[in-house]
């Protein structure tokens, strides 16, 4: 140790300096958000829970085609196929694994009929592997209960397409 540094020990000079800076970032703006009462601004572009539509009807938007299945490039979507009384042609099994999924947006970009969409919900979490495996019910769940917010960003997206 030199003279200088023994002097400046003396003198807790390293302290002061620690106490200068605590003083000067005392008094300035708080950069620090009060998650979860406090939010910081998100992107109209964020990408997080997916969820299943419904037309005006009620009726399931998905018509089963599997585009979203094919084009996701982490294999996180499970689809299984059925034909109704009706004939029609909808998904008996429609699933996304969360643990695998990395929220590229592929599979909305595939959808012919803007069936599966992704929200800017992010607020949620598994505590056991299970409960990152979100099935058609929750997906169609998801869709219901954030209908207004959903139709209003696709309203807004539109315009910029
Ligand atoms: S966001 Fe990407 S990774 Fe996730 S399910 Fe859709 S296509 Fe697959
Ligand atoms: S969500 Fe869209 S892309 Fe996927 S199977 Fe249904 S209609 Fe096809």
């Amino acid at each position: 140790m030199g003279a200088r540094d023994y002097i400046g020990s003396l003198f807790l000079k390293e302290l002061l300096q620690g106490l200068i800076v605590t003083g000067r970032h005392f008094f300035q703006r708080k950069l620090t958000i009060q998650y979860p009462e406090e939010k910081t601004p998100q992107s109209p572009r964020f990408r997080g829970l997916h969820a299943l539509r419904r037309d005006d009807r009620g009726e399931e938007r998905c018509i089963a085609c599997k585009l979203c299945e094919a084009i996701c490039p982490a294999m996180a979507i499970t689809i299984d196929i059925g034909e109704r009384e009706d004939g029609s042609r909808r998904t008996t099994r429609y699933d996304i694994d969360y643990t695998k999924c990395i929220y590229c947006g592929f599979c909305e970009e595939a959808c012919p009929v803007e069936a599966i969409v992704e929200t800017p919900i992010f607020e949620y979490h598994g505590e056991a592997r299970g409960d990152l495996y979100y099935t058609k019910q929750m997906l169609l769940a998801v869709g219901d209960r954030y209908k207004e917010r959903i139709d209003a960003d696709k309203a807004a997206d539109a315009k910029y397409r």
